[in-house]
């Protein structure tokens, strides 16, 4: 059996830490699923024992995130930056216009993947005048707007949003590759959900699309290719080509999982605990500081600074404390570069016991520094 021994804390934004549970039952039917003989990476995905492996994860994520009856759950691939996409080529197919809010780098290759597919963007909110650490108070959005897009929370720069849009008739679609399952969330207010897996669902290689019935068309913009309309994977269950199946089998053990923990609100709770312990360190802090603004702050990803402003001796301090983070087996602390400092991702399955070591390092560390 694996090796379970010397486990680091893993702050990575993604892909990330997933639950010791999951990864233990996934060892032990490693080899041998449920008697089959084979494990689940070598199975057909039309066999019967896979069906049920894909059914209950649809079945888990509907219950868990109390996904209303008239929107379909798909398990597709090419991550969130293939929704960029496929959300522009399925649904901007009327006045071909669409309201984008840019909260930077996510939301940024969103508009320009909708660009370069000729869709007529107007990007009616940013938060780029102050390095886009807040989210814009957009309350209501209407215009003739195919959709209106966001990115609900902002892995890079560490923000997320504290409400959600009104837009009326326009379909609002939501990149929540990073919070999805984080909070508990009313999916009737969104057209769209897309979640890359990375972050808080399972490893790599499977998207979750959560779309409303009405959405979905044969009606796309010309050029669409088959594989990029949200038709073709919703009249084959997710089968029109063959799914990564593997990566939805850890999926339905993630859910199970959370379910164990009690649910989306108890996640919720821990999430907001594990935030509010690290923020308010922060907060408090003469060496550190958060870079989001209160207000927008995501339970997610934390970046952060210290107080050293000369870029060439921030560099070394920054360098340092990864470094000797590391070697304390707190691992993937540095900051995106356009951020810079470090960044803490504490995603569902980070436990609380990371946070207070990850705490109790960067005290240590501002004493020494
Ligand atoms: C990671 C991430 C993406 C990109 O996901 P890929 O699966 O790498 O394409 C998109 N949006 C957000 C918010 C992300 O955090």
């Amino acid at each position: 059996m694996g090796n379970f021994e010397n486990r680091v804390y893993n702050f990575s934004a993604g892909p990330s830490c997933l639950p010791e549970d999951v990864l233990r039952e996934c060892a032990e039917e490693m080899l041998n699923y449920k008697g089959t003989g084979q494990s689940v990476m070598e199975m057909s995905h039309r066999s019967k024992a896979y069906k049920p492996i894909i059914e209950h994860a649809e079945s888990k994520i509907r219950e868990l995130m109390a996904i209303p009856e008239n929107y379909k759950v798909l398990f597709l691939q090419g991550g969130g930056s293939t929704q960029f996409a496929m959300v522009a080529q399925n649904l901007a197919t009327k006045t071909g216009k669409a309201a984008y809010i840019n909260t930077g780098v996510w939301a940024k290759k969103a508009i320009a993947e909708a660009k370069h597919l000729g869709v007529n963007v107007e990007v009616i909110a940013s938060s780029e005048d102050k390095n886009f650490s807040y989210i814009p108070r957009v309350e209501k959005i209407s215009g003739d707007y195919d959709y209106a897009y966001i990115c609900f929370n902002n892995t890079i720069m560490g923000t997320h949003y504290e409400y959600i849009p009104d837009t009326g008739d326009i379909p609002l679609v939501a990149d929540i590759s990073s919070c999805v399952l984080s909070e508990p969330l009313d999916v009737s207010r969104f057209g769209i959900l897309f979640a890359g897996a990375q972050k808080n669902l399972a490893p790599a290689g499977v998207t979750l699309v959560i779309i409303r019935d009405d959405l979905i068309s044969e009606n796309v913009r010309q050029g669409t290719p088959t594989m990029n309309m949200y038709k073709t994977h919703s009249d084959n269950g997710s089968m029109y080509n063959t799914p990564p199946c593997y990566t939805i089998y850890v999926l339905g053990k993630v859910l199970d999982w959370i379910e164990k923990q009690g649910g989306v609100s108890e996640i919720h709770k821990r999430n907001v605990e594990k935030a509010k312990l690290l923020y308010d360190f922060l907060d408090s802090s003469d060496y550190y500081h958060a870079t989001a603004q209160k207000g927008s702050r995501s339970l997610m990803n934390v970046p952060f600074l210290t107080k050293v402003t000369d870029e060439a001796e921030a560099k070394i301090v920054n360098d340092k404390f990864v470094k000797e983070a590391t070697e304390a087996g707190l691992v993937n602390l540095a900051g995106h570069r356009l951020v810079g400092g470090m960044r803490a991702s504490i995603y569902n399955a980070m436990p609380i016991d990371g946070v207070k070591a990850l705490i109790s390092f960067m005290e240590k560390f501002a004493k020494e520094n």
